[in-house]
């Protein structure tokens, strides 16, 4: 019997028939855009769904990270992580921003505090520090850097939706943390994205530089960009909220039985649960190590072989692509934590859909390849 292709993610959709009525209302409403009804709904109850006071809506979290560096005036020199999605630094480059790389830390895979203050100079303006997978950023040691050397933190929380951290939202953390609803992300808008924001001042300002930096009808305070979610995305993040506890819940159990299947899987490491958080389970990375029998290309190609599409998050480093590479801060033995972590990980299929057959179907792929003598074809 021919078994079906297993992705990494599928994106989460409710049923077709209940967004029909939110459609009906736009049409009924011809308000299509530009801070309609359905989109201040959404940032209310986002709002209260997250655990944070002032969120504003964007069309992706790209456009939302460049608009925070732009809301926080930031230029010069910012210190990042390698290991990550490009778009974290690329919206460093939009704002003619030089990226300086800072190894990550070999467990949480965020950038490592202790390297930080080393790569600090006089043109250091900021620290744009990603929450890998939805695990929390070491956000007091940053802070307590921040703070000692009049730095800005901005927190790339693509991965971090409704991770709390320490009983409060990790989304409080830091000047700004941006968000990405894009369609592989734990709760999605087709594509969008948010900014938090940590007074009502702030988020004015944010408002209007996703607006072209209109504050009235003829004033305009800045370069200010279109970055408006329309009515038909909020909407649809509207029924999705309706649903996304139960989506969480079944991230969280699919994590559990992977880990279950995988602990003391000969030359397979997992990432320790991380402390006093509550996940996500928005990836679920697994590392191969020198122990396995295949390296982790074979493994990954074997994989999808037989029909199982994991994903090589995050390979290549950012640090290694051709609009980075020469900087400084690039140099491949500046780096060798994010460096052996990119060479070694595969992120799992992991979205609510996954049923407990598949994600066992999984696992005996990886055991198998575990055991030499039974060699994958
Ligand atoms: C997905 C992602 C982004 C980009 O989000 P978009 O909404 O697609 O622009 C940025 N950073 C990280 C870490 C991501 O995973």
């Amino acid at each position: 019997m021919a078994q079906s292709n297993i992705f990494v993610t599928q994106p989460f959709l409710p049923p077709l028939e209940e967004f029909i009525p939110y459609l009906e209302e736009i049409w009924a409403k011809k308000v299509l855009t530009n801070n309609g009804p359905y989109h201040q709904q959404l940032e209310a109850e986002l709002a209260r769904y997250l655990g944070v006071e002032h969120i504003s809506l964007f069309n992706n979290c790209t456009i939302a990270l460049v608009t925070a560096l732009q809301a926080l005036d930031i230029r010069g020199e910012v210190i990042t992580t390698p290991y990550s999605f490009v778009a974290t630094s690329h919206a460093l480059l939009w704002n003619n921003i030089e990226p300086v790389f800072v190894d990550i830390d070999p467990v949480s895979l965020n950038i490592d505090p202790t390297q930080i203050e080393a790569a600090i100079t006089e043109r250091t303006q900021a620290i744009l520090a990603v929450h890998c997978y939805g695990t929390p950023c070491d956000v007091e040691a940053i802070e307590a850097i921040a703070e000692r050397h009049q730095l800005k933190v901005i927190y790339d929380a693509a991965h971090a939706f409704a991770v709390d951290f320490k009983g409060r939202s990790l989304l409080q953390r830091g000047d700004l943390s941006v968000l990405s609803f894009h369609a592989t992300k734990v709760f999605n808008t087709f594509e969008g994205g948010a900014i938090i924001s940590p007074n009502a001042q702030t988020k004015r300002y944010v408002d209007q530089l996703k607006n072209f930096g209109f504050v009235n009808e003829t004033t305009v305070v800045a370069a200010g960009i279109n970055g408006k979610m329309s009515e038909i995305n909020a909407a649809f993040g509207l029924l999705q909220l309706q649903h996304v506890d139960h989506a969480l819940d079944r991230r969280r159990e699919i994590e559990t039985r992977y880990r279950q299947a995988l602990e003391g899987v000969p030359g397979i490491s997992l990432q320790p649960r991380p402390a006093d958080t509550r996940t996500n389970a928005s990836y679920f990375p697994m590392f191969v190590g020198p122990d396995y029998p295949l390296g982790r290309d074979a493994l990954y190609e074997a994989m999808r072989q037989r029909g199982v599409f994991g994903r090589r998050y995050f390979y290549p480093l950012i640090s290694d692509m051709p609009m980075y590479r020469h900087l400084p801060s690039a140099a491949p033995a500046l780096l060798p934590v994010a460096r052996r972590i990119a060479d070694s990980v595969i992120c799992l299929p992991i979205y609510p859909a996954l049923n407990d057959e598949d994600v066992d179907r999984v696992v005996g792929l990886i055991i198998e390849g575990a055991v030499p003598s039974a060699a994958v074809a």
